[in-house]
Order: C-alpha cells, then sequence, then structure tokens
C-alpha cells in the first residue's frame, strides 16, 4: 500500500508549493500532488524538502574531530593533519570503523542528508595486509550504512604510490594500497557487499594524481561500469606544484587534457583552478565536490565558485573529514568563504533579487544526485522517497515563507531545524534524533574508548 505525507508547503523541482501529497510505494515516489486536500487520518507537516546527497565522507575521520586541533611544532597544514590522521587510523579494525560509520551516517541523516558517498580508501588491516574477507572494511561501511538507513554510494578507492613520479608510499599509507589487479578483486568484493543495500551505487575512486600513475588510472577507470568516478583534485597549493613539476600541467588542466571528465565524474574540492579550468571543468557536465567546513579546517584555500556557478557548473557538498556534520552548515560555509574573499554578499545568489539559500539548496540537491549516481533527484514521481521536514516552530523559521525557509535554515539557525527524515520511505528522525540514535550512539562511545586509551 502506497504510503502518503501530506505537507502544507514543500519544494518542488519547480519551486515551493503549497497543500502537497507526497506518495511512495517500496521506497520510490509514485505521485506528488500540490494543490489537494488532506485527509483526516493522513500523516502531516508543515514544511518539507528533499534530502540532500552527501558527495564527500571518509566516515571513520568523524572519531578523530577535535584531535587535530594542537599547533605542532612548524606551520600547520594539511599535510601535518595527514600525518594525526594516520597515526589514528593505524589502530581501527572494522568493529570499529562500522560503529564510527554509523555515528557518522547518523548525524548526517538528522541535518538532512539522505545519501552519501563513501570516498573509502581504508582497505587493509594495520599492517597493511589483506583482510583474509577482501572486502571487510567495505563491510563496515555497509553495515554503518544499513545500522542508519542512510543510501550509500561506495566508492572504493584506488591508491598506489606516495607522491608524483612513483614516490614510495609512506609506513602510514599501507593500508590503502592495491594493484589494478587487487582493485578489481576488491571492486567485485565491495559489489557483492552492496547486495544488502537496497539502492545502493557503486563508483570507483582514482584517489588523486599523486597517488596513480596514467597507467594506473587507465585501468581503473576501464572497471568503472555504470557508476560514478570520484577523485581529489586541486585541494593543496603543493599538490598543483607537484603536478605541474611531474607533468607540466596542473591537476584539472592534466585530467582535462586526458579527456577523462565527464558528467558521470565528481572532482573532489577543486580549489585551486585557473579560469581556463574553470569554465572547461563546468563545460565537461561533472560535478565539482565541494567540501567547505573541511576545506576550512585544513586550511585549503577558496575555490572559484562564483566563476565556476556563471559557467554552468554543476556542484555538491560533502562532509569529507566529518570535523563537523552539517548539510545546511556546508552551504553556509560555501557562501561565507565568497563573502569573505570576495567583501560581498550573496555571492552565489545567481540572478538579481533571487534567493541564495534556494540557489544553493537547489543546485546542492541535483549535483549531490549526479556525483552519486543516484537518479532522480527531489519530490518527483520516480525519485526516491528521501524526505526532510523542518520543524516550523523553530525560532528561525516561525513566520517565514517559501526561499526565506531555505535562507534562514542556512544563514540563520543556531541550532538544528531538521524534524523528520524519511530515507527511500523509512522513518529514520524522529524529533531531531535518529530514531535508533541511543544504541549507535552507545557502541560509537565503546570504539572511541577503545581507540583512545
Ligand atoms: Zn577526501
Amino acid at each position: 500500500m502506497d504510503q502518503t505525507l501530506f505537507c502544507d508547503a514543500a519544494l518542488l523541482p519547480g519551486g515551493w508549493a503549497r497543500r502537497v501529497r507526497l506518495s511512495w510505494r517500496d521506497g520510490v515516489f509514485v505521485a506528488v500532488a500540490a494543490g489537494v486536500r488532506a485527509a483526516a487520518d493522513e500523516a502531516r507537516t508543515a514544511l518539507a524538502v528533499p534530502g540532500l546527497g552527501n558527495v564527500h565522507s571518509h566516515a571513520f575521520q568523524r572519531a578523530m574531530a577535535g584531535l587535530a586541533e594542537r599547533r605542532g611544532a612548524g606551520e600547520d597544514s594539511f599535510w601535518t593533519w595527514r600525518e594525526v590522521m594516520y597515526r589514528f587510523l593505524a589502530r581501527l579494525g572494522p568493529d570499529d570503523v562500522a560503529a564510527v560509520a554509523a555515528q557518522a551516517y547518523a548525524e548526517m541523516l538528522e541535518t538532512g542528508f539522505t545519501r552519501v558517498g563513501e570516498f573509502h580508501y581504508l582497505h587493509h588491516d594495520p599492517a597493511g595486509r589483506p583482510y583474509a574477507n577482501l572486502a571487510a572494511m567495505a563491510e563496515a561501511v555497509v553495515a554503518g550504512a544499513c545500522a542508519s538507513g542512510i543510501g550509500l554510494t561506495l566508492l572504493p578507492c584506488f591508491y598506489a604510490q606516495g607522491g608524483f613520479d612513483a614516490a614510495p608510499p609512506s609506513p602510514g599509507q599501507a593500508r590503502f594500497l592495491t594493484t589494478p589487479d587487487g582493485f578489481a578483486a576488491l571492486l567485485a568484493a565491495s559489489r557483492q557487499a552492496l547486495r544488502a543495500v537496497p539502492g545502493a551505487v557503486l563508483g570507483v575512486a582514482p584517489h588523486s594524481l599523486r597517488a596513480v600513475t596514467e597507467a594506473q588510472l587507465r585501468a581503473v577507470l576501464a572497471l568503472r561500469g555504470a557508476g560514478p568516478v570520484h577523485i581529489h583534485a586541486a585541494e593543496q597549493v603543493a599538490e598543483v606544484e607537484a603536478c605541474l613539476a611531474a607533468t607540466g600541467q596542473r591537476p584539472v588542466e592534466w585530467l582535462l587534457n586526458q579527456g577523462f571528465i565527464d558528467a558521470a565524474w565528481c572532482v573532489v574540492h577543486a580549489t585551486h583552478m585557473t579560469r581556463a579550468e574553470t569554465l572547461a571543468l563546468a563545460g565537461t557536465g561533472a560535478t565539482a565536490g565541494f567540501c567547505p567546513i573541511t576545506e576550512a579546517s585544513l586550511g585549503d584555500g577558496v575555490a572559484p565558485v562564483p566563476e565556476f556557478l556563471a559557467s554552468g557548473g554543476r556542484f555538491g557538498i560533502g562532509t569529507d573529514s566529518n570535523v563537523q556534520i552539517d548539510a545546511a552548515g556546508e552551504l553556509r560555509q560555501l557562501e561565507y568563504a565568497q563573502r569573505l574573499a570576495l567583501r560581498r554578499r550573496n555571492v552565489l545568489a545567481g540572478a538579481a533579487a533571487s534567493s541564495t539559500g534556494m540557489r544553493l539548496f537547489q543546485a546542492a540537491l541535483d549535483g549531490g544526485a549526479r556525483a552519486l549516481g543516484s537518479g532522480p533527484a527531489g519530490f518527483v514521481a520516480g525519485a526516491v522517497a528521501d524526505i526532510v521536514t523542518l520543524d516550523a516552530t523553530h525560532p528561525a523559521l516561525v513566520g517565514k515563507t517559501e526561499d526565506e525557509v531555505l535562507d534562514s535554515l542556512i544563514f540563520g539557525a543556531s541550532r538544528p531545524v531538521v524534524a523528520e527524515v524519511w530515507c527511500r520511505g523509512r522513518q529514520r528522525v524522529r524529533g531531531g534524533r535518529h530514531v535508533d540514535g541511543e544504541a549507535i550512539g552507545a557502541a560509537y562511545a565503546r570504539a572511541l574508548r577503545r581507540l583512545l586509551t
């Protein structure tokens, strides 16, 4: 039988509509009707928006949030943060990853993300040996997704070298490394692990140009199937300089010149691009995976987002290091970084008089679905029934209508606004909390006590 939710107002692809009935069956919308009357016994909400895709997550890093905020001997950077991360992950086993992922994903759901792209590179045991079950770690990610109920796009990562010009990997990278043949086996095992997850998508993720050779990249792309391709690119100035030294080209420029990038690609970060790279990347139809809170946390830099959007570029947002998990906060930071850099307001709003919140939300919704290979997004028949309702009595939302709701959600709320979340038609968040939040939180606390002592 169909399930329904009657919404006093809901965000449809064409904008806000009143008196909307969302109907779904087996996790997929079968009808979306506006201007209808509520039935007497029908489930009802004031404000509903579609769930967003989180295009870039390393779930295990949630457990090290707050552990890398102490200055080292020299100048701290992404690279010193990475050393802290390598030391931390040396202790993580599959059970820890499952517990941490469940916690991270429950928090994602509580802020309005309904699908996550897990860029998964922690494949082997702490000594760098493959587990007897090749997909032990992928199964831990799957377990976390199943415990939370979030939609999963798994992106097994290919990582083969420590830097450009075949630099040897560091001991901290031993858990990530595979050959192309090993990666093919890992991918097959991951596909098997995903059979337990309704609507799961499998992609491939060559880690970055510093971690793969051109031949390896071609071998990985030959395995891609129908899923998306994700890669870290142009996050750090040092990475761009090393790429220039090794190839004579910048990372995004090199990928474009090889003709690799198409609409199924997600170029994660895309922070340091020339104007020519920015326009050309926009023209490929690929998604830029901006991770504004992590990029601020790591001191990465500010991406040329206004130029990219003006050229028709698509973007999704990712929580990356999961130092904070906040869908609205990512969109706010994306805009605020531009305001600080350009000393202007409403930089990403687009046309005059248009709402910044609306533009950011719609773009992240469409770009997220494309980058995660999850099919049509939003409240339309045929799309996955991912629904987020907002607390209309929240001080930030009282008296607000239509685009003001999105502007207030993103820019005006100092505590969470999300009330309920349905993921693939099943309710996972009630009263702002994940329905299994207590058990998931207790398992996370046990894992963290083990890891931090
Ligand atoms: Zn990343």
